[in-house]
Protein backbone atom coordinates (compact mmCIF):
# COMPACT_ATOMS: atom_id res chain seq x y z
CA UNK A 1 0.00 0.00 0.00
CA UNK A 2 1.30 3.55 -0.88
CA UNK A 3 1.44 6.20 1.96
CA UNK A 4 1.26 10.26 1.51
CA UNK A 5 4.21 11.68 1.24
CA UNK A 6 4.31 14.81 3.63
CA UNK A 7 3.71 17.19 0.15
CA UNK A 8 0.71 15.20 -0.72
CA UNK A 9 1.98 12.85 -3.21
CA UNK A 10 -0.86 9.33 -3.77
CA UNK A 11 -0.06 6.62 -5.23
CA UNK A 12 -2.42 3.92 -6.35
CA UNK A 13 -2.17 0.46 -5.45
CA UNK A 14 -3.38 -3.20 -7.48
CA UNK A 15 -5.31 -3.92 -4.24
CA UNK A 16 -6.74 -1.14 -2.18
CA UNK A 17 -10.35 -1.12 -0.96
CA UNK A 18 -11.97 1.95 -0.74
CA UNK A 19 -13.83 2.89 2.34
CA UNK A 20 -16.37 5.44 2.83
CA UNK A 21 -14.67 8.50 4.17
CA UNK A 22 -16.50 11.91 4.69
CA UNK A 23 -15.86 14.05 1.85
CA UNK A 24 -12.83 16.43 2.85
CA UNK A 25 -11.55 14.34 6.27
CA UNK A 26 -9.61 11.78 6.82
CA UNK A 27 -7.18 10.44 4.56
CA UNK A 28 -7.20 7.40 1.58
CA UNK A 29 -4.25 7.99 -1.17
CA UNK A 30 -5.83 5.44 -3.34
CA UNK A 31 -9.39 6.71 -2.87
CA UNK A 32 -11.22 8.71 -5.48
CA UNK A 33 -12.26 10.78 -2.25
CA UNK A 34 -12.34 11.68 0.85
CA UNK A 35 -8.80 13.17 1.34
CA UNK A 36 -8.13 16.15 2.95
CA UNK A 37 -5.83 19.17 1.35
CA UNK A 38 -2.88 19.23 3.46
CA UNK A 39 -2.08 22.69 2.61
CA UNK A 40 -2.32 26.44 3.87
CA UNK A 41 -4.99 27.54 1.24
CA UNK A 42 -5.28 31.35 0.87
CA UNK A 43 -8.52 33.04 1.87
CA UNK A 44 -11.16 32.09 -0.29
CA UNK A 45 -11.88 35.63 0.26
CA UNK A 46 -8.55 37.25 -0.90
CA UNK A 47 -9.70 39.59 -3.65
CA UNK A 48 -6.01 39.07 -5.20
CA UNK A 49 -6.55 35.20 -5.84
CA UNK A 50 -6.97 36.01 -9.40
CA UNK A 51 -3.75 38.42 -9.77
CA UNK A 52 -1.77 35.62 -7.59
CA UNK A 53 -2.75 33.00 -9.88
CA UNK A 54 -1.87 34.48 -12.84
CA UNK A 55 1.76 35.86 -11.15
CA UNK A 56 2.51 32.09 -10.46
CA UNK A 57 1.30 30.76 -13.56
CA UNK A 58 3.12 33.64 -15.51
CA UNK A 59 6.15 32.82 -13.22
CA UNK A 60 6.31 29.00 -14.08
CA UNK A 61 6.09 30.02 -17.48
CA UNK A 62 6.49 26.58 -20.25
CA UNK A 63 7.30 24.74 -17.05
CA UNK A 64 3.83 24.58 -16.47
CA UNK A 65 0.23 22.93 -18.37
CA UNK A 66 -2.50 23.73 -16.71
CA UNK A 67 -5.76 21.64 -18.17
CA UNK A 68 -9.08 21.94 -17.54
CA UNK A 69 -12.24 19.80 -17.50
CA UNK A 70 -15.26 20.99 -19.29
CA UNK A 71 -17.29 20.87 -15.76
CA UNK A 72 -15.19 23.30 -14.00
CA UNK A 73 -16.09 26.61 -12.32
CA UNK A 74 -15.21 29.81 -14.64
CA UNK A 75 -12.91 31.22 -11.87
CA UNK A 76 -10.71 27.86 -12.28
CA UNK A 77 -11.17 27.10 -16.18
CA UNK A 78 -9.82 31.15 -17.17
CA UNK A 79 -6.61 29.71 -16.36
CA UNK A 80 -6.35 26.33 -18.55
CA UNK A 81 -3.74 26.39 -21.58
CA UNK A 82 -6.42 23.91 -23.12
CA UNK A 83 -10.06 22.42 -22.07
CA UNK A 84 -11.82 19.28 -22.69
CA UNK A 85 -13.03 16.02 -21.60
CA UNK A 86 -10.74 13.43 -20.23
CA UNK A 87 -9.24 11.40 -22.36
CA UNK A 88 -8.62 14.53 -24.42
CA UNK A 89 -6.88 16.23 -21.62
CA UNK A 90 -5.06 13.29 -20.78
CA UNK A 91 -3.46 12.92 -24.25
CA UNK A 92 -2.74 16.95 -24.71
CA UNK A 93 -0.56 16.78 -21.45
CA UNK A 94 1.17 13.78 -23.38
CA UNK A 95 1.68 15.94 -26.34
CA UNK A 96 3.86 18.39 -24.34
CA UNK A 97 6.76 16.51 -23.14
CA UNK A 98 8.40 19.93 -22.50
CA UNK A 99 6.36 20.91 -19.66
CA UNK A 100 7.57 19.06 -16.50
CA UNK A 101 4.26 19.89 -14.34
CA UNK A 102 0.97 19.12 -15.18
CA UNK A 103 -2.01 20.51 -13.61
CA UNK A 104 -5.52 18.85 -13.75
CA UNK A 105 -8.07 20.90 -12.95
CA UNK A 106 -10.46 17.50 -12.99
CA UNK A 107 -10.96 14.82 -10.70
CA UNK A 108 -8.42 11.70 -9.61
CA UNK A 109 -9.06 9.33 -12.15
CA UNK A 110 -8.22 12.21 -14.63
CA UNK A 111 -4.94 12.76 -12.71
CA UNK A 112 -3.92 9.37 -12.85
CA UNK A 113 -5.18 8.71 -16.91
CA UNK A 114 -2.66 11.86 -17.56
CA UNK A 115 0.09 10.02 -14.87
CA UNK A 116 -0.05 6.86 -17.43
CA UNK A 117 0.23 8.74 -20.67
CA UNK A 118 3.19 11.26 -19.66
CA UNK A 119 6.72 10.95 -19.76
CA UNK A 120 8.40 10.14 -16.53
CA UNK A 121 9.75 13.21 -15.56
CA UNK A 122 6.30 15.51 -15.88
CA UNK A 123 4.30 15.58 -12.73
CA UNK A 124 0.83 15.49 -12.40
CA UNK A 125 -0.76 17.50 -9.89
CA UNK A 126 -4.55 17.59 -8.76
CA UNK A 127 -4.75 21.19 -6.99
CA UNK A 128 -7.57 19.46 -4.00
CA UNK A 129 -6.88 15.45 -3.31
CA UNK A 130 -11.23 15.42 -2.54
CA UNK A 131 -11.59 16.12 -6.08
CA UNK A 132 -13.03 12.18 -6.55
CA UNK A 133 -15.87 10.81 -8.79
CA UNK A 134 -17.92 8.90 -6.53
CA UNK A 135 -18.79 6.58 -10.11
CA UNK A 136 -15.49 5.92 -10.22
CA UNK A 137 -15.58 4.84 -6.80
CA UNK A 138 -18.52 2.70 -7.07
CA UNK A 139 -16.19 0.07 -8.63
CA UNK A 140 -13.05 -1.08 -6.53
CA UNK A 141 -9.93 -3.51 -7.75
CA UNK A 142 -11.10 -5.93 -4.88
CA UNK A 143 -14.93 -5.77 -5.75
CA UNK A 144 -14.61 -6.24 -9.14
CA UNK A 145 -11.48 -9.33 -8.67
CA UNK A 146 -14.47 -10.98 -6.53
CA UNK A 147 -16.92 -10.64 -9.29
CA UNK A 148 -14.45 -12.08 -11.47
CA UNK A 149 -14.29 -15.17 -9.22
CA UNK A 150 -18.17 -15.36 -9.01
CA UNK A 151 -17.73 -15.82 -13.30
CA UNK A 152 -15.29 -18.43 -13.11
CA UNK A 153 -17.56 -20.38 -10.90
CA UNK A 154 -20.34 -19.74 -13.26
CA UNK A 155 -18.27 -21.22 -15.93
CA UNK A 156 -18.28 -17.67 -17.99
CA UNK A 157 -15.18 -16.28 -16.96
CA UNK A 158 -13.37 -17.03 -20.10
CA UNK A 159 -16.13 -15.77 -22.63
CA UNK A 160 -16.23 -12.08 -20.40
CA UNK A 161 -14.02 -9.54 -21.96
CA UNK A 162 -14.08 -6.40 -19.34
CA UNK A 163 -14.85 -2.96 -20.47
CA UNK A 164 -13.99 0.00 -18.39
CA UNK A 165 -15.54 3.90 -18.38
CA UNK A 166 -12.78 6.20 -18.44
CA UNK A 167 -14.18 7.21 -15.24
CA UNK A 168 -12.80 4.62 -13.24
CA UNK A 169 -9.89 3.95 -11.08
CA UNK A 170 -6.33 2.97 -12.47
CA UNK A 171 -6.65 0.31 -10.38
CA UNK A 172 -10.10 -0.80 -12.75
CA UNK A 173 -8.12 0.10 -16.00
CA UNK A 174 -4.96 -2.52 -15.52
CA UNK A 175 -7.83 -4.97 -14.45
CA UNK A 176 -8.94 -4.47 -18.19
CA UNK A 177 -5.51 -4.60 -19.35
CA UNK A 178 -4.87 -7.72 -17.71
CA UNK A 179 -7.65 -9.58 -18.57
CA UNK A 180 -7.88 -8.28 -22.64
CA UNK A 181 -10.11 -5.72 -22.31
CA UNK A 182 -10.39 -2.02 -23.05
CA UNK A 183 -11.27 1.21 -21.82
CA UNK A 184 -13.93 3.24 -23.51
CA UNK A 185 -14.95 6.71 -23.64
CA UNK A 186 -18.73 8.29 -24.23
CA UNK A 187 -17.40 8.94 -27.66
CA UNK A 188 -16.60 5.31 -28.28
CA UNK A 189 -18.38 3.31 -26.12
CA UNK A 190 -20.38 1.74 -29.29
CA UNK A 191 -17.04 0.98 -31.21
CA UNK A 192 -15.70 -0.79 -27.82
CA UNK A 193 -18.87 -2.63 -27.07
CA UNK A 194 -18.36 -3.80 -31.05
CA UNK A 195 -14.89 -4.88 -30.73
CA UNK A 196 -15.41 -6.87 -27.28
CA UNK A 197 -18.34 -8.77 -28.73
CA UNK A 198 -16.14 -10.09 -31.59
CA UNK A 199 -13.89 -11.09 -29.16
CA UNK A 200 -15.96 -12.85 -26.79
CA UNK A 201 -19.90 -13.73 -26.05
CA UNK A 202 -20.43 -11.10 -23.55
CA UNK A 203 -19.39 -7.68 -22.04
CA UNK A 204 -18.45 -6.48 -18.11
CA UNK A 205 -19.49 -3.25 -18.20
CA UNK A 206 -18.19 -1.06 -15.23
CA UNK A 207 -18.58 1.23 -13.78
CA UNK A 208 -21.54 3.25 -14.84
CA UNK A 209 -24.44 0.87 -15.87
CA UNK A 210 -26.34 4.06 -17.58
CA UNK A 211 -23.47 4.35 -20.74
CA UNK A 212 -23.07 0.38 -20.99
CA UNK A 213 -26.88 0.16 -21.18
CA UNK A 214 -27.62 2.99 -23.23
CA UNK A 215 -25.38 1.41 -25.63
CA UNK A 216 -26.29 -1.35 -25.41
CA UNK A 217 -29.77 -0.85 -26.32
CA UNK A 218 -29.90 1.87 -28.13
CA UNK A 219 -26.85 2.16 -30.46
CA UNK A 220 -26.52 -1.53 -30.68
CA UNK A 221 -29.82 -2.78 -30.85
CA UNK A 222 -29.56 -5.03 -28.07
CA UNK A 223 -32.55 -6.21 -26.03
CA UNK A 224 -32.96 -5.02 -22.28
CA UNK A 225 -33.39 -8.75 -21.51
CA UNK A 226 -29.78 -9.01 -22.84
CA UNK A 227 -28.38 -7.17 -20.01
CA UNK A 228 -28.01 -8.26 -16.02
CA UNK A 229 -26.78 -5.89 -13.77
CA UNK A 230 -24.25 -6.89 -11.03
CA UNK A 231 -24.08 -5.69 -8.03
CA UNK A 232 -21.26 -5.78 -5.81
CA UNK A 233 -23.15 -5.19 -2.35
CA UNK A 234 -24.74 -8.62 -3.19
CA UNK A 235 -23.64 -12.34 -3.05
CA UNK A 236 -22.73 -13.18 -6.52
CA UNK A 237 -23.62 -9.67 -7.24
CA UNK A 238 -27.33 -10.73 -6.82
CA UNK A 239 -27.64 -12.77 -10.27
CA UNK A 240 -27.65 -16.53 -10.17
CA UNK A 241 -25.19 -18.08 -12.75
CA UNK A 242 -28.14 -18.94 -15.49
CA UNK A 243 -29.05 -15.62 -15.42
CA UNK A 244 -24.87 -14.76 -15.96
CA UNK A 245 -24.95 -17.34 -18.73
CA UNK A 246 -28.18 -16.26 -20.52
CA UNK A 247 -26.66 -12.31 -20.44
CA UNK A 248 -24.61 -10.65 -22.86
CA UNK A 249 -24.44 -7.51 -20.83
CA UNK A 250 -23.04 -7.85 -17.78
CA UNK A 251 -23.27 -4.15 -15.88
CA UNK A 252 -21.46 -2.86 -13.01
CA UNK A 253 -24.43 -1.13 -10.79
CA UNK A 254 -22.81 2.32 -10.89
CA UNK A 255 -23.61 5.47 -12.00
CA UNK A 256 -22.91 9.48 -12.09
CA UNK A 257 -24.31 10.80 -9.37
CA UNK A 258 -24.70 14.31 -11.34
CA UNK A 259 -26.09 12.77 -14.43
CA UNK A 260 -28.56 10.34 -12.30
CA UNK A 261 -30.05 13.33 -10.58
CA UNK A 262 -32.04 14.28 -14.29
CA UNK A 263 -35.77 12.09 -14.10
CA UNK A 264 -37.68 11.74 -17.22
CA UNK A 265 -40.74 14.25 -15.20
CA UNK A 266 -37.18 16.92 -15.83
CA UNK A 267 -38.07 16.41 -19.72
CA UNK A 268 -41.53 16.75 -19.25
CA UNK A 269 -41.39 19.64 -17.44
CA UNK A 270 -39.34 21.05 -19.41
CA UNK A 271 -40.78 20.46 -22.98
CA UNK A 272 -44.09 21.82 -21.05
CA UNK A 273 -42.09 25.32 -20.01
CA UNK A 274 -40.54 25.85 -23.71
CA UNK A 275 -42.30 24.86 -26.62
CA UNK A 276 -40.25 23.56 -29.81
CA UNK A 277 -37.27 23.04 -26.93
CA UNK A 278 -34.67 20.25 -28.09
CA UNK A 279 -33.84 18.07 -25.44
CA UNK A 280 -29.55 17.34 -25.13
CA UNK A 281 -28.74 15.30 -22.80
CA UNK A 282 -25.42 12.68 -21.88
CA UNK A 283 -25.58 8.83 -21.87
CA UNK A 284 -24.55 8.62 -18.51
CA UNK A 285 -28.38 9.27 -17.54
CA UNK A 286 -30.76 6.76 -16.54
CA UNK A 287 -32.20 5.00 -20.11
CA UNK A 288 -35.81 6.45 -18.81
CA UNK A 289 -34.46 9.98 -19.54
CA UNK A 290 -32.21 9.13 -22.76
CA UNK A 291 -35.35 7.51 -24.34
CA UNK A 292 -37.36 10.88 -23.14
CA UNK A 293 -34.81 13.19 -24.78
CA UNK A 294 -33.89 14.27 -28.50
CA UNK A 295 -30.51 14.09 -28.38
CA UNK A 296 -27.70 12.27 -26.84
CA UNK A 297 -24.23 12.68 -26.67
CA UNK A 298 -20.78 13.39 -25.30
CA UNK A 299 -20.00 16.15 -23.43
CA UNK A 300 -18.40 17.30 -26.96
CA UNK A 301 -21.40 16.13 -28.91
CA UNK A 302 -23.65 18.46 -26.64
CA UNK A 303 -20.64 21.49 -26.97
CA UNK A 304 -20.58 20.84 -30.84
CA UNK A 305 -24.36 20.53 -31.57
CA UNK A 306 -25.14 23.62 -29.49
CA UNK A 307 -22.16 25.48 -31.53
CA UNK A 308 -24.04 24.51 -34.76
CA UNK A 309 -27.24 25.27 -33.52
CA UNK A 310 -29.24 27.91 -35.42
CA UNK A 311 -29.88 30.85 -33.51
CA UNK A 312 -33.35 31.22 -31.52
CA UNK A 313 -33.68 27.57 -31.16
CA UNK A 314 -33.97 26.30 -27.53
CA UNK A 315 -32.11 23.47 -25.77
CA UNK A 316 -32.32 21.94 -22.72
CA UNK A 317 -28.86 20.55 -21.89
CA UNK A 318 -29.16 17.41 -19.50
CA UNK A 319 -25.16 17.38 -18.26
CA UNK A 320 -23.20 19.11 -15.09
CA UNK A 321 -24.23 22.62 -14.44
CA UNK A 322 -21.01 25.02 -15.00
CA UNK A 323 -20.41 23.23 -18.57
CA UNK A 324 -24.73 24.38 -19.21
CA UNK A 325 -23.63 27.68 -17.78
CA UNK A 326 -21.05 28.84 -20.05
CA UNK A 327 -22.96 27.03 -22.79
CA UNK A 328 -25.71 29.49 -22.43
CA UNK A 329 -23.28 32.75 -21.81
CA UNK A 330 -21.50 31.72 -24.73
CA UNK A 331 -24.68 31.52 -26.90
CA UNK A 332 -26.98 34.61 -26.16
CA UNK A 333 -28.42 34.52 -29.25
CA UNK A 334 -29.89 31.04 -28.44
CA UNK A 335 -32.11 29.84 -25.38
CA UNK A 336 -30.13 27.37 -23.28
CA UNK A 337 -31.63 26.20 -20.57
CA UNK A 338 -30.24 23.67 -17.87
CA UNK A 339 -32.12 20.07 -17.91
CA UNK A 340 -33.36 20.69 -14.05
CA UNK A 341 -34.85 22.23 -11.88
CA UNK A 342 -32.59 22.27 -9.48
CA UNK A 343 -28.99 22.92 -8.77
CA UNK A 344 -26.70 20.04 -9.96
CA UNK A 345 -23.19 20.81 -9.86
CA UNK A 346 -20.66 17.73 -10.20
CA UNK A 347 -19.43 18.27 -5.75
CA UNK A 348 -16.15 17.06 -6.23
CA UNK A 349 -15.30 18.53 -9.55
CA UNK A 350 -15.97 22.39 -7.61
CA UNK A 351 -13.36 21.27 -4.95
CA UNK A 352 -10.83 22.46 -7.63
CA UNK A 353 -11.19 26.15 -6.43
CA UNK A 354 -9.19 29.37 -6.74
CA UNK A 355 -7.64 28.80 -3.08
CA UNK A 356 -6.19 25.40 -4.23
CA UNK A 357 -5.12 26.11 -7.66
CA UNK A 358 -3.59 29.28 -6.14
CA UNK A 359 -1.73 27.38 -3.58
CA UNK A 360 -1.06 24.59 -6.07
CA UNK A 361 0.71 27.36 -8.59
CA UNK A 362 2.52 28.91 -5.74
CA UNK A 363 3.76 25.68 -4.15
CA UNK A 364 5.13 24.71 -7.69
CA UNK A 365 6.65 27.72 -8.68
CA UNK A 366 8.94 28.18 -5.45
CA UNK A 367 9.79 24.00 -6.54
CA UNK A 368 7.91 22.55 -4.21
CA UNK A 369 5.19 19.83 -5.76
CA UNK A 370 1.99 19.26 -3.76
CA UNK A 371 -0.45 16.86 -4.61
CA UNK A 372 1.33 14.45 -6.87
CA UNK A 373 -0.70 11.81 -8.65
CA UNK A 374 1.34 8.96 -9.68
CA UNK A 375 0.50 5.65 -10.23
CA UNK A 376 3.12 2.71 -9.84
CA UNK A 377 4.38 1.07 -12.77
CA UNK A 378 2.86 -2.16 -12.75
CA UNK A 379 -0.67 -0.63 -12.27
CA UNK A 380 0.38 1.99 -14.85
CA UNK A 381 1.80 -0.67 -17.25
CA UNK A 382 -1.31 -2.40 -17.35
CA UNK A 383 -3.92 0.43 -17.60
CA UNK A 384 -1.51 1.67 -20.37
CA UNK A 385 -2.36 -1.91 -21.90
CA UNK A 386 -6.75 -0.99 -22.34
CA UNK A 387 -5.86 2.71 -22.95
CA UNK A 388 -3.45 1.62 -25.70
CA UNK A 389 -6.50 -1.32 -27.34
CA UNK A 390 -9.00 2.01 -26.76
CA UNK A 391 -6.74 3.89 -29.27
CA UNK A 392 -6.82 0.64 -31.59
CA UNK A 393 -10.47 0.29 -31.74
CA UNK A 394 -11.54 -0.54 -35.50
S1 LIG B 1 -19.81 14.39 -13.20
FE1 LIG B 1 -20.20 12.27 -12.51
S2 LIG B 1 -18.72 10.98 -13.61
FE2 LIG B 1 -18.02 13.15 -13.76
S3 LIG B 1 -16.59 13.41 -12.04
FE3 LIG B 1 -18.63 14.08 -11.31
S4 LIG B 1 -19.51 12.21 -10.36
FE4 LIG B 1 -17.78 11.55 -11.63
Amino acid sequence: MTTVPATGTTGTTGTSSIPLLVLGSEADPASERGVSCPGELPPASDPGLVARAAAAKAALGDRLFVLGHHYQRDEVIQFADVTGDSFKLAREAAARPTAPFIVFCGVHFMAESADILTAGHQQVVLPDLAAGCSMADMATFDQVEEAWEVFEDAGVADDVIPVTYMNSSADIKAFVGRHGGTVCTSSNARRALDWALRKGSKVLFLPDQHLGRNTAVLEMGLALSDCVVYDPHRPGGGLTPDRLRAATMILWRGHCSVHGRFKKTSVDDVRARIPGVRVLVHPECTHEVVLAADDIGSTEYIIKTIDAAPAGTSWAVGTELNLVRRLANAHPDKNIVFLDKTVCFCSTMNRIDLPHLVWSLESLARGEVVNRIQVDEETAHYSRLALDQMLALP
